[in-house]
């Protein structure tokens, strides 16, 4: 087996995306939170977070075999105890990360995924992947990005937009009939996408933060096949060029609107046969 995998921040920013890998497991998040100037009641940040609950999760996947949503709870729960006491964690913009987990156990290859990131999977006995991808966060926003998305990229008025799209998503954060993402409540492990496969089954995992995934889920520059093929060979960090790439043909946002011209990349593949 073969993991590779690359990270690139958005240009002039701390990298809020993590990705780490064992042997037997593989994970990647995406930080999320209050636009810059915002007040989130954390004094940490968004990138710490993503880091500490990423770091927590690969540890506990190689001690532990317990269910992935139960590992899951646990690292919320675990990461929210190393500052609860320093930091406000009921203000509503406490930093908050989506979470793809991959375990390969004796036979089979168990999955999670929890907000945007996506999972690619490349199965043997069908030629299109199997995408896994939470969309209800997008569900939520598609009523609300009408105004953002129509305002050009970088411009303040874009800006001042994307500000008050995050704060009307806000009210939908971890409620039901909202969207859930790994933040301070446990319960919204129990909310992930779970699935377990045979691993003879599966030829390959990618997995893509959302500022990586748009090549394909945004710009319609690559299908989900070529996504798998171009991460292969040449690998990660071309596609991760290649978004860079279209982001600059398009700077504004005129062709695809998008909330952040730039936003964090990362993009894993994990080749198991
Ligand atoms: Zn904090």
């Amino acid at each position: 087996m073969r993991v590779t995998f690359a990270t690139e921040a958005a240009p002039g920013r701390p990298n809020e995306d993590f990705v780490a890998a064992t042997p037997n497991a593989v994970v990647l998040l995406d930080g999320a939170g209050a636009p810059a100037g915002s007040e989130s009641g954390c004094v940490h940040g968004v990138a710490w977070y993503a880091q500490s609950l990423g770091s927590t999760l690969i540890t506990t996947l190689v001690q532990d075999d317990k269910a992935l949503a139960e590992i899951l709870a646990e690292a919320i729960k675990t990461v929210a105890s190393l500052h609860d006491f320093v930091c406000d964690l009921t203000h509503p913009d406490s930093p908050s990360a989506t979470v793809v987990m991959l375990r390969r156990t004796a036979d089979a290859l168990d999955y999670l995924v929890l907000a945007d990131s996506v999972l690619v999977l490349d199965m043997l006995d069908t030629a299109e992947p199997l995408v896994v991808c939470d969309d209800r966060e997008a569900r939520v926003g598609a009523a609300h990005r009408a105004a953002m998305d129509a305002l050009p990229s970088g411009s303040p008025e874009h800006t001042a937009a994307h500000r008050r799209y995050v704060e009307t998503l806000r009210d939908h954060r971890n409620r039901d009939g909202g969207f859930w993402i790994a933040a301070v409540v446990p319960l919204a492990a129990e909310q992930a996408l779970t699935g377990t496969l045979p691993t003879e089954k599966v030829r390959a995992a990618a997995l893509l933060s959302d500022g990586a995934s748009r090549l394909a889920a945004r710009f319609h520059l690559t299908t989900w096949r070529q996504t798998l093929d171009l991460l292969d060979d040449p690998g990660p960090a071309e596609l991760i060029r290649r978004v860079r790439e279209a982001e600059h043909d398009d700077p504004d946002g005129s062709r695809w609107p998008r909330a952040k011209a730039h936003d964090d990349a990362t993009a894993a593949l994990w080749k198991l046969s």
